[in-house]
């Protein structure tokens, strides 16, 4: 049991790679000015990560919800595998039951997308010429689309838009907004056999013509040529931009529909930009989740603070808020947790957001309202 939770668990687990083929998972809020909400609501807010059944009725969604808030939860961020109706469905029950509602995309991973698969130049080239279109780095679920080229940029972008349209959502919620991991978490090596002690070609993207054409109008010379690409310092630049002009237009788009925008990402801004090309603290983004996944790193609960307490500073001048994702699988007790959910507290963040509803066992949720319950007094 123990071990079909931890798969399921790996399987949406966010962005980390976690294990085998045919998993989704998941790296990983809404509208208003977030200043003014953060100078109305101080309290400390609770949620989790979930995917959604289409198959699940409306009857047992709603016992579902209920449960989450009778155990102190706030919202949910929803994977409906990018579908607005879906969404359009599970809202009002959530809502019925007092939680708010993210709408979480796999936003640059696009794991057997319909519409993307008929246009194989749209899929991220590795160092070594190879396409994730047929050839996947690490599991077969990893997908990954160009963020530079027009067309599949934009087809991200209007996903989230479809998404930005449901009534009644906080956020889109963007999850997988990086690249491939070239390097994953140290604790995940042994599962995948694997040594990185460089930049490896295989997990080294984008190096489609387009990305290469646009770096070369900018910096005149080409990466593939490149002896060292790992401390070529514009390359890596590029890539960071890259994603950050998606975030970035994701953001006028989902502020147009009076929605915010947020995102799962890595522990911290300097980890994130080494292990997968991504910069948070330069995005336009009202709120991030940060994946302090410590397990998958070999730390300890001690490290949650610390790594909370790294994102907090680094965007505490951007005003852009922080939500300490918390991995359930590694947590031995109600105890346990609890110090988890202090440390991130203690550190500056605004909420806590468990991965994944799967994993919140009764003992897990009678925690987490216990330590709500501490909060406000
Ligand atoms: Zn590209």
């Amino acid at each position: 049991m123990r071990a079909i939770r931890l798969f399921l668990s790996f399987v949406l687990l966010f962005n980390l790679i976690a294990c085998h083929q045919n998993e989704k998972k998941h790296d990983h809020i809404a509208n208003n000015d977030h200043t003014t909400e953060n100078n109305t609501n101080p309290s400390f807010k609770f949620g989790t990560w979930i995917t959604s059944n289409k198959n699940k009725s409306n009857e047992d969604y709603a016992k579902e919800f209920k449960r989450y808030k009778a155990g102190g939860l706030d919202e949910v961020l929803i994977n409906t595998g990018t579908d607005p109706k879906e969404l359009e469905r599970l809202v009002p029950i959530a809502k019925a039951e007092g939680l708010k509602v993210h709408a979480w995309i796999m936003a640059v991973n696009r794991p057997g997308d319909t519409v993307a698969l008929k246009h194989p130049e749209w899929y991220q080239v590795s160092r070594d010429g190879k396409s994730c279109h047929d050839t996947r780095p690490y599991v077969g679920y990893y997908q990954w689309l160009c963020p530079t080229r027009e067309e599949s940029r934009n087809h991200i972008l209007g996903l989230v838009e479809g998404l930005a349209k449901v009534n009644g959502i906080e956020s889109v919620h963007l999850d997988y907004i990086r690249f491939p991991d070239i390097f994953l978490p140290i604790g995940l090596l042994p599962k995948y056999n694997l040594v990185q002690d460089e930049e490896l070609p295989e997990y080294d993207f984008c190096y489609c013509d387009v990305c290469v054409s646009e770096f070369e109008k900018i910096h005149h010379k080409n990466p593939r040529e490149s002896k060292n690409t790992a401390i070529d310092m514009e390359w890596k630049n590029f890539r960071l931009n890259a994603i950050k002009a998606l975030v970035d237009d994701a953001y006028k788009i989902v502020h147009k529909n009076n929605k915010k925008l947020t995102a799962a990402v890595f522990p911290y801004p300097e980890m994130a930009d080494h292990m997968v090309r991504q910069r948070w603290d330069k995005w336009d983004i009202d709120e991030v989740y940060p994946m302090i996944y410590h397990s998958f790193y070999n730390e300890e609960i001690d490290w949650i603070g610390y790594a909370t307490k790294q994102g907090v500073s680094d965007v505490e001048s951007e005003n852009i808020g922080i939500n300490t994702g918390i991995y359930l699988p590694p947590f031995q007790s109600g105890d346990e947790l609890k110090q988890a959910i202090l440390q991130a507290k203690d550190n500056g963040a605004k909420g806590a957001t468990f991965f994944d509803g799967n994993g919140l066992t009764d003992d897990y949720l009678n925690a987490i309202k216990e330590v709500k319950e501490t909060l406000l007094r």
